[in-house]
């Protein structure tokens, strides 16, 4: 078996690399998603002896939950799967609004037990915070479903740290989830000292900063799907940020590993994370993500990496 690691005091063993399945039927965030290839990255991944699978309603809006929850079943794996979806948004008409609300919140989690196909979810995350409901009431209806067992762990997401603060009022926070890669480091200023403290562990999401972390564009490369909008891949800042890319590119040849391994292997050094979550298009993308586990870096290597991005 794969190497396992707790995330944080959850008693839940994870593989240290998960898998992020926004792109697994996520059609409202990726145009011409292919759902098979979606389905065969999850199979391959739990194959493969990854364990932490991280989704969301609002992927799809609900395809991604049913994609992964089908390959769970169909692996007949799901006492080994670590499953992680969030809940928040509030389909109104054309719109979508936030809603923490306990009422919300506890149907959400029922929708998603039936779109997972399982009777439990091992981490249950509010996916972002609304503007009314005040935030230990939220995570508190997510205590009442812990005590009941549809849910083993509660984990807030995109909150800020005021919210996290309000959120964690009765230490019921498990994990915290926020965007946090080497381009976007200012989660270390309050976020990290905070759940370390507190023994939250840290999920990173966009860890691959939408794949420039995986060393594979240049200045010529054109997007054409959300990336297009992303400021950190537009002008100046995408030739700076390659240029960044660029100098992890000889660290990576000596270890005969790739950008990205390095870069993930990264965040597995730092305090309060535990696990991280690549997104992936296709298989061979979570069949080279898997390599990190093969990355030893050094205190060296680590506090160069550190420079570079600084
Ligand atoms: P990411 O992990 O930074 O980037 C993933 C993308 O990078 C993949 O879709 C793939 O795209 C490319 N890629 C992955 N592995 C690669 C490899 N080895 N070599 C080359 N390219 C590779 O971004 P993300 O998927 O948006 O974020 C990760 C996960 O975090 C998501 O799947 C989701 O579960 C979660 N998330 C949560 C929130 C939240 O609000 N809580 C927000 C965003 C994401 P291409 O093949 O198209 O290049």
């Amino acid at each position: 078996m794969s190497k396992r690691t707790q995330i944080g005091q959850t008693g839940m063993f994870v593989n240290p690399i998960g898998l992020g399945t926004n792109a697994v039927g996520g059609h409202n965030l990726y145009p011409n998603l292919d759902e098979q290839a979606g389905k065969e990255l999850v199979r391959t991944a739990i194959d493969q002896g990854i364990n932490f699978m991280d989704t969301a309603f609002i992927y799809g809006p609900g395809r991604s939950e049913e994609l992964v929850g089908e390959v769970i079943k169909e692996t007949g794996a799901r006492s080994e799967i670590i499953l992680a979806t969030k809940g928040a948004h509030k389909m109104d008409g054309q719109d979508v609004v936030f809603d923490n609300s306990p009422a919300f919140l506890k149907q959400s989690v029922e929708d998603s037990l039936k779109r997972l196909q399982t009777d439990y979810i091992d981490l249950y995350y509010i996916h972002f915070p609304d503007q009314d409901t005040p935030k230990d009431e939220a995570v508190g209806a997510l205590k009442q479903l812990k005590d009941e067992g549809k849910i083993r762990a509660i984990g807030v997401s995109n909150f800020s740290m005021d919210q996290l603060k309000e959120a964690n009022k009765d230490g019921y926070v498990d994990v915290y989830q926020g965007e946090y890669n080497l381009l976007q480091r200012s989660a270390e200023k309050e976020l990290l000292p905070y759940v370390k403290e507190n023994n939250i562990s840290f999920v990173p999401y966009f860890p691959l900063a939408a794949g420039i972390l995986a060393g594979k564009y240049n200045k010529d490369t054109v997007f054409n799907d959300l990336r297009s909008d992303m400021p950190h891949l537009q002008g100046e800042q995408f030739v700076q940020n390659l240029e960044k890319v660029e100098k992890l590119r000889k660290l990576a040849h000596d270890k005969q590993a790739e950008v990205a391994h390095i870069v993930l292997a990264w965040y597995l050094t730092r305090d309060a994370i535990d696990v991280v979550i690549p997104g992936a298009k296709r298989a061979e993308q979570v069949l080279s993500n898997l390599k990190t586990l093969d990355v030893h870096l050094t205190d060296e290597d680590i506090q160069e990496i550190d420079c570079i991005f600084q």
